[in-house]
């Protein structure tokens, strides 16, 4: 059983992390949404609008599992027998930012990979940034979310 976990704030989950989900499907038998909790990190959107998006990720599968974690991603990744991280990659500054995090969790844990898929153009513009900007000036956000 392969099992991965795409981790984040999801705050909100959007089309670019649908899309990064949808193509890492026939990679692996399960993929496990997690939610980061931080509790330093005030969310944007509330717990029941960011959980709608996220049922409706782990609708388009049922491969797709929803978790919440604190904590390292490693150890969250050792609790649920994961041995692979998803994550995406938009620009070079993804890169550089997700190589450092990737090269730290491999020393934390040598056993889990992580395993990067490029955004498809088409998302590849796309933030949970953007997304709140627009929402908090009253733009409609719907093309970029489920
Ligand atoms: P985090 O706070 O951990 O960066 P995010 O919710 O912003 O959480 O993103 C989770 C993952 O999704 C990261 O690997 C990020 O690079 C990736 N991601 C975010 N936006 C996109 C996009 N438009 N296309 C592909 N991957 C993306």
């Amino acid at each position: 059983m392969k099992t991965a976990v795409f981790p984040g704030s999801f705050d909100p989950l959007h089309m670019g992390h649908v899309d990064i989900i949808k193509r890492a499907l026939p990679l692996f038998d399960k993929i496990i949404i997690a939610q980061g909790i931080n509790t330093s990190k005030q969310s944007y959107f509330s717990e029941i609008q960011k959980h709608e998006w996220l049922n409706k990720a782990k609708n388009l599968d049922s491969k797709i599992q929803l978790a919440e974690y604190a904590g390292l991603t490693v150890d969250y990744c050792k609790s649920v027998a994961s041995r692979f991280i998803i994550r995406g990659l938009r620009t070079g500054a993804d890169f550089e930012y997700e190589q450092a995090i990737a090269q730290a969790n491999q020393k934390l844990n040598s056993e889990i990979e992580t395993v990067f898929l490029v955004a498809s153009p088409q998302w590849s513009f796309l933030s949970s940034t953007i997304i709140k900007d627009i929402h908090k000036h009253g733009g409609d956000i719907s093309l970029f979310v489920l």
